[in-house]
């Protein structure tokens, strides 16, 4: 009854939230066919055209960016979660994030000790909604360029994935605040990347650590239940590398 109670309040939330999401995309979205219909005005000169089109743009770039953090959360899962191999994980998201790195003169480490398997159970595109959500603000933090290190490893009955970036850092009111709908500092955020991934880590039993600094660098942890398959089951199995 209990869990009943609880799945009952969270879809009221998620309800809610969805609610005032879509008002958040519908925003943008009203502003830029708003600039688009000024642009079918006769005898525009060629300056207000310019500015039209790229308010248009704006508003348009507004809405994507919602879609972008929020992407996979809002749908109910399809998939069945099944077993995830966090390296594997990583590796796709790393190749996403590459590009971004480029852009952002961000210089992409990739620490993993390849001896072992790290499974996990879960849903693959919204552990790689978690893992792109974080290391875009990695990426973020640091806009005058920087280190973006990635590293992940076994400890006791967890997998522990590390995202660190030398970036902005955060301060302790900041650190409190992270994760809450619609939280951001950034003039284009949508303060909603933290909040899907607080979520979605605690759906598959893990849990989410910041460590932060101000103007050295933040670090996140993921921590997520090592599945059993991958826990050796015998003493006798080759030994876990260091
Ligand atoms: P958004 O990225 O759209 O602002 P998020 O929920 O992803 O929304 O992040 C919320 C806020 O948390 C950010 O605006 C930023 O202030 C802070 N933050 C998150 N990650 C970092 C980081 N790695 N370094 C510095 N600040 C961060
Ligand atoms: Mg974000």
């Amino acid at each position: 009854l209990t869990e009943e109670l609880f799945n009952a309040e969270k879809y009221h939330l998620i309800g809610q939230l969805t609610a005032s999401i879509s008002h958040e995309i519908r925003n943008p979205l009203t502003t830029a066919r708003g600039f688009l219909q000024l642009m079918g005005r006769p005898n525009l000169d060629a300056a207000t055209l310019d500015r039209y089109r790229i308010n248009a743009l704006e508003g348009i770039d507004g809405a994507n960016a919602i879609i972008t953090d929020y992407l996979n959360y809002s749908k109910p899962s399809v998939e069945q979660p099944r077993l995830l191999d966090v390296r594997q994980e990583l590796a796709n998201v790393e190749q996403w994030v590459k590009p971004l790195c480029v852009m952002s003169n961000v210089e992409l480490v990739s620490r993993h000790n390849t001896g072992d398997t790290l499974l996990v159970t879960g849903d693959s595109k919204k552990l790689q909604q978690c893992l792109l959500n974080i290391m875009k603000n990695a990426i973020e933090s640091m806009p005058e360029g920087g280190v973006l290190t990635i590293s992940s490893r076994k400890e006791d009955e967890k997998v522990l994935i590390f995202i660190r970036d030398t970036g902005i850092g955060m301060n302790e009111q900041q650190l409190k605040r992270i994760g809450m709908p619609f939280y951001t500092t950034k003039d284009k955020g949508t303060g909603l990347g933290l909040m899907v991934v607080t979520n979605l880590i605690q759906a598959m039993g893990g849990r989410l650590y910041f460590r932060s600094k101000p103007s050295q660098g933040t670090i996140c942890e993921v921590h997520l239940p090592l599945e059993k398959t991958s826990r050796g089951t015998s003493v006798s199995d080759q030994p876990a590398p260091e």
